[in-house]
């Protein structure tokens, strides 16, 4: 790879309009690349482990903002409970029971995103439409103190068929835009290095890219 992290980062943040947030999706990373990305003033970082991200939150500075994207475990919540700003990838409502918990211990409101499946794949986590509309109903009557839903996050189909992705971010679009007024929902977080340009498009407001930014991963 010959461009920089920030060479990348200024290219991307060229691309995207102001009412955009781009989450760095730094895991696996090493500190001295989030790093490179912080001088140049970026401050909002993404990573999908919860030790991962809580010890370079203890590293890094403490003005970085650090959101969960990937698949959180109920009883790993308490960890990041005390310093997360979003969590991208609430899947369920056992997993919103806990974080309300933890968000009362440490006696924070922690942002939330709900994640909704609309990725044909099995393994993909997630609330189908129904049971996101049926939890944000739920809310309404009966609100968690100390969760705050923000918005709503998907992951398309790792596929090259671009009408299929289409299909799918559309469907998270409807949803948000059906039901933003009711229930106060501003975020749309959909969008990755390969998929952004298609995201964006189709109305997302936050991207959440990796590899165009701080290069590819060893794959697992
Ligand atoms: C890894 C990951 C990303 C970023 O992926 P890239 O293809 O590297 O941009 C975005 N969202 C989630 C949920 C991820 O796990």
């Amino acid at each position: 790879m010959s461009d920089s992290i920030s060479q990348n980062l200024q290219q991307l943040k060229s691309e995207i309009s102001d009412n955009v947030t781009l989450v760095a999706v730094s895991k696996t990373k090493p500190n001295q690349a989030i790093m490179e990305a912080y001088t140049t003033g970026h401050r909002i970082f993404g990573e999908n482990k919860v030790q991962e991200m809580t010890q370079k939150w203890e590293e890094l500075p403490r003005d970085i903002q650090w959101h969960m994207i990937g698949h959180l475990q109920t009883n790993k919540v308490k960890y990041i409970a005390p310093y997360v700003s979003l969590i991208h990838s609430l899947d369920r409502v056992k997993l919103a029971n806990e974080i309300d918990r933890q968000g009362a211990r440490y006696r924070r409101v922690i942002d939330c995103l709900i994640q909704i499946k609309i990725a044909k794949e099995e393994e993909k986590y997630g609330f189908d439409p129904k049971g996101a509309l049926i939890f944000l109903e739920h809310l309404r009557t009966k609100p968690m103190e100390n969760i705050n839903i923000r918005g709503v996050m998907g992951m398309a189909t790792f596929t090259h068929d671009r009408e299929q992705i289409k299909h799918e971010f559309s469907v998270l679009k409807s949803f948000f835009d059906q039901n933003k007024s009711a229930h106060n929902l501003e975020i749309l977080s959909m969008g990755m290095s390969g998929d952004y340009p298609l995201a964006l498009e189709l109305g997302s407001n936050m991207i959440r890219v990796g590899s165009a930014i701080f290069g590819s991963r060893p794959a697992h």
